[in-house]
This record gives C-alpha cells, sequence and structure tokens, in this order.
C-alpha cells in the first residue's frame, strides 16, 4: 500500500481550493438567500470552508434543471456506448486527482487519509467503471407470445433520480448511487450529507470536464430537514434513492406518500452479527472481527457490531482481541500510520460516548477502550463483554469503534441471538465446518452474509438489507431495477 507524509498532505491542503458552492445545471450555485453553514474539519476543529446552505427555491431550481436536460434527451437518449464512453472517463478523472479527493474526504470527515487514497476514492472510481462498461451489455426481453403478437420488454431511465446519502464514506456512496442512476440515462440532484460535502461538489465539476451535459448531475448542499425533505416531497421528483439512519429512511417513505408516491428506496441502519465458533481460525476471526468494527472509526452501516462468541473459545477470543485493538494507532488522520481517525462530529462523539456509559450501567464489562478525552471527536477502539441481548448496546446501532460481545452455547442459540435485531444488513459466520457455515448462513437474516470473511463486498454482488435495514440493493446488475422502469410494447401483426 502506498504512503505519504503528513507533510505531504498539509503541503497539498495549502495548495487545495476547497469547493463551498452547490453545483446546478454545470455551474457553482450560491444559495438563493446567500445563506451558508461552516464545514469543519472534525480532527482539528479547524473551520474548513463555508458551504452554501440551500434552500427549497434552489431545490426546484436543480429538479427543474434535471427535468429540462431529461426530457432534451441530450444525456438520455445518447447512444449507451457514448455515455459509457464519457463515465469511464470521469472515473480516469477521478483517479487523476485521486490525491485530492483523498484529502478533502479526509480533512471534511475525519477518516484516515490513506484509507481514502488506498479504498475510498479507488473504489468510487472503480464503481463508474464497472457501471460505466455495464450499459452497452444489457439487453432486453421478447416475450413468448403467440406469432401474430410481438411482445418487447425494454428498460427505461426513470427520469429525475434524487439521492440523499450520508457522511461516513461521501465519495463511495455517491458513486454507487450516481454511477448506475447517470449511466442509465436520469438526470440526478445528489444531496451529500451536511457534513460532508466536499468530495461530492468537486465530482460534479469533474463529471462536467469528462463531459457530462449540464443539468444531468447537480447537487445541492444543505439540511436534511430543509433540502432533504423538500427533495423527498418534490412533485417532479420520480425516485429517490436514500442512504441513512433507519428513522430518516421511514421519513422519506412518508414524504413521497404525501406528495407523489416516488419511488423510494432506502438503504439504512445496521447491527451486523459475527458468529464465532469454536472450530474456526481464531486468529482470522480477530484479525477481521477488529477490521469489521475498528475500520472506518465502526462508522460503518454493516459493521460487525455484536460479536457472538462459542463458550468454549469466549476467553481466548477477547483476550486476542482485546490485544487487538489496544494494537491499533488512533489519531491524527493525516498520519500515515493511523488506522482509526476522528469521528464526525463532537456530537456524534458524545452519542458513542454515552453509549458506552450506559452499556456499563446496565451490567457490560469495560474489556479495553472507554470514552476517551471528552474535548476531542476521538473514540479509541471499544470492547465490551458480559453483554446480554436486551442490553441497549446490545440491540441500538452506535456507529462508533464500539464491540459488544456476547457468548452462545449452541448453534440454535446463535442463530436466535444473531437474527434478535430489527436490523438485517450484514452478518459473518467463523467456522471450518462447511455444513454449520451453510445451514447457520442460510438462517440468518441479513442481506450478505460473510463465510470466513468479514463484510465482503463487490461491485457485481448487490448490498443491502433486510428488515428495518431498508430494500431495495446497490451495487451489481440488480440496482438498474432502481434506476430504470420495464416497459413493455405490443406489436399486432398484420
Ligand atoms: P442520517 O439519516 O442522519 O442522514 C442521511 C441523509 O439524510 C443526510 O443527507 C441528511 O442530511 C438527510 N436527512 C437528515 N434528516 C432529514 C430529514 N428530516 N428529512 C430529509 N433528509 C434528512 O444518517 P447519517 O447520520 O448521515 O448516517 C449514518 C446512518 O447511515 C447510519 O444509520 C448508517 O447505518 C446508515 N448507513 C447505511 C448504509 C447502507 O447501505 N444501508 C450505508 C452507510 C450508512
Amino acid at each position: 500500500m502506498t504512503s505519504f507524509s503528513k507533510d505531504y498532505w498539509l503541503t497539498l491542503q495549502a495548495n487545495t481550493r476547497l469547493p463551498s458552492q452547490a453545483w446546478i445545471n454545470g455551474q457553482h450555485h450560491s444559495a438563493s438567500d446567500g445563506s451558508c453553514y461552516d464545514t469543519v474539519n472534525p480532527a482539528t476543529g479547524e473551520l474548513l470552508t463555508q458551504t452554501a446552505a440551500c434552500s427549497t427555491a434552489d431545490v426546484d431550481t436543480a429538479v427543474q434543471n434535471a427535468r429540462a436536460t431529461f426530457e432534451s434527451g441530450v444525456w438520455a437518449e445518447l447512444p449507451p456506448a457514448e455515455r459509457k464512453a464519457i463515465i469511464r472517463k470521469l472515473a480516469s478523472l477521478m483517479m487523476k486527482h485521486r490525491e485530492e479527493l483523498s484529502l478533502l474526504e479526509s480533512l471534511n470527515v475525519g477518516k484516515p487519509v490513506m484509507d481514502c487514497y488506498n479504498l475510498d476514492i479507488p473504489g468510487a472510481a472503480g464503481c463508474f467503471e464497472w457501471y460505466a462498461e455495464s450499459v452497452d451489455k444489457l439487453y432486453g426481453e421478447v416475450a413468448p407470445t403467440d406469432r401474430h403478437n410481438i411482445a418487447t420488454i425494454t428498460r427505461e431511465a426513470v427520469g429525475v433520480v434524487a439521492a440523499v446519502i450520508p457522511w461516513n464514506f461521501p465519495l463511495d456512496i455517491a458513486a454507487w448511487k450516481l454511477a448506475p442512476a447517470l449511466i442509465a440515462g436520469n438526470s440526478v440532484v445528489l444531496k451529500p450529507a451536511e457534513q460532508s460535502p466536499l468530495t461530492a461538489l468537486r465530482l460534479a465539476e469533474l463529471a462536467k470536464e469528462a463531459g457530462l451535459p449540464d443539468g444531468v448531475l447537480n447537487v445541492v448542499t444543505g439540511l436534511g430537514e430543509v433540502v432533504g425533505q423538500a427533495l423527498g416531497r418534490h412533485m417532479d421528483v420520480d425516485c429517490l434513492t436514500f442512504t441513512g439512519s433507519t428513522a430518516v429512511g421511514k421519513l422519506f417513505m412518508g414524504y413521497s406518500a404525501e406528495s407523489n408516491m416516488k419511488q423510494v428506496w432506502p438503504e439504512t441502519g445496521g447491527k451486523s452479527p459475527n458468529l464465532i465458533f469454536a472450530d474456526c481460525d481464531l486468529e482470522a476471526a480477530v484479525e477481521h472481527a477488529a477490521m469489521g468494527i475498528f475500520f472506518n472509526q465502526g462508522e460503518v452501516c454493516s459493521a460487525n457490531s455484536r460479536i457472538l462468541v462459542e463458550s468454549s473459545v469466549y476467553d481466548a477470543f477477547v483476550e486476542r482481541f482485546v490485544a487487538k485493538a489496544e494494537s491499533m494507532v488512533v489519531g491524527d488522520p493525516l498520519q500515515p500510520d493511523t488506522e482509526v481517525g476522528a469521528l464526525i462530529d463532537h456530537q456524534h462523539a458524545s452519542r458513542v460516548r454515552g453509549f458506552i456509559e450506559q452499556a456499563q450501567q446496565q451490567g457490560a464489562t469495560l474489556a479495553c477502550g472507554g470514552t476517551g478525552a471528552e474535548d476531542d471527536c476521538l473514540v479509541p477502539p471499544t470492547i465490551l463483554t458480559n453483554v446480554t441481548p436486551a442490553m441497549t448496546i446490545a440491540t441500538e446501532e452506535v456507529f462508533g469503534p464500539v464491540a459488544a460481545i456476547m457468548r452462545f452455547e449452541t448453534e440454535a442459540e446463535a442463530i436466535q441471538l444473531a437474527n434478535d435485531s430489527i436490523y438485517g444488513l450484514a452478518a459473518s459466520v467463523w467456522t471450518n465446518n462447511i455444513n454449520c457455515a451453510y445451514r447457520v448462513a442460510g438462517k440468518l437474516r441479513a442481506g450478505t452474509v460473510s463465510i470466513n470473511a468479514m463484510d465482503a463486498i463487490d461491485y457485481s454482488v448487490p448490498f443491502g438489507g433486510y428488515k428495518q435495514s431498508g430494500f431495495g440493493r446497490d451495487l451489481s446488475l440488480h440496482a438498474f431495477d432502481k434506476f430504470t422502469q420495464l416497459k413493455t410494447t405490443w406489436l399486432k401483426l398484420r
């Protein structure tokens, strides 16, 4: 893996412009009433820039432009191979600006800059590349009608897509929505989380440079209750794709019901279980369990936050897992060896600390970590043992580097504990017994089950949840189900 020094990043920061205006119809756009809000580096408290706080009027402007562009056919009616060339150019521009985008992401959300460089930015660029490559290989269907009729089933762009996304993987999740939505021919209005607008705004500039026609991609910055809600309730948005909390996902379903019945696709929270059976490769299980909950400061929807360990290896697992957690480097996101950076903001950090304190009050044991210093956004990798299913730490999504460990005696108990959640996003199973692995995987109520792996993911497979983790799927060709509609055309032969 490549590595750059902190000085390298500081020099780059001194020479980097931070985008701050919204992006509508291929141009920078200030909020119509001139409002701004502070965009702050959570690792240092430094004011990075002031970002446009858009209003309902700005959302209207963005949607009108997206609609007009869609209707004009300037993008939607381009041959797939031509759309592909432009989106591939965008992917290559993202890689050309990989260092700049990595820096913007890290400064904005506090994650280790080298993770941005090695994972987030190439991951997002690769997503555009993957969907660009897919679009001229998608065929329609011909129905088995009688010989006097032909019925074709084709996919058409939905029209105007709104994408409302969270702050934990700002560029990656933008790419998961934008790449399939754009390549299918839609026009899009993207609303980044208020905390993390920087890479989305820069991406829009790069899309223009790549040749994307003005108005096809618009980015409207601002508060969720204002901009997000205005998109959710807009009468001229055809489809709303959302990633974020379960509570806000439910709001979007209500906004749709109260407006134009737009399609809503919520990808929401999780409390994913990691099942450790006694016969597994314990060393590998420990390493991956640490990745599963401490990577990205635990700010991962599919984080393996509930670790269920078979009794006979419970003590051995906990001892090794604590040693691993205590060895992790926590701190400055610009230092190349940092593994756990800053949480998104003080409000979120104190919420995470609250969960750690409450767990102990409810009887859990703090095996390592803890709340850290109250005056920053750093929370160390934290492990709570002796957790029971009724404790808040076993049921609620913390969205921080906090693992809750429970023990089980039998396979049936492990499955019961794992499924005892309102969520069902992901799960991991560790065992050397292939029969047990498949049996358990089949019974877990989760969108993705990783066997002897943690949170396995690829562009080619769908990602999404069961239960209150939402519905619809990001990634893979199945994502086109959200961003296209089926058209049946009958032809009567004479
Ligand atoms: P959030 O729900 O607070 O915000 C998500 C988006 O919704 C933001 O853009 C925000 O501005 C907007 N929003 C907030 N309140 C709104 C309102 N009242 N009306 C309309 N829009 C509103 O989530 P977050 O704190 O940004 O992200 C963390 C959550 O995201 C976690 O629950 C996590 O599990 C989830 N997440 C899910 C996935 C997945 O694929 N399932 C992936 C990443 C994150």
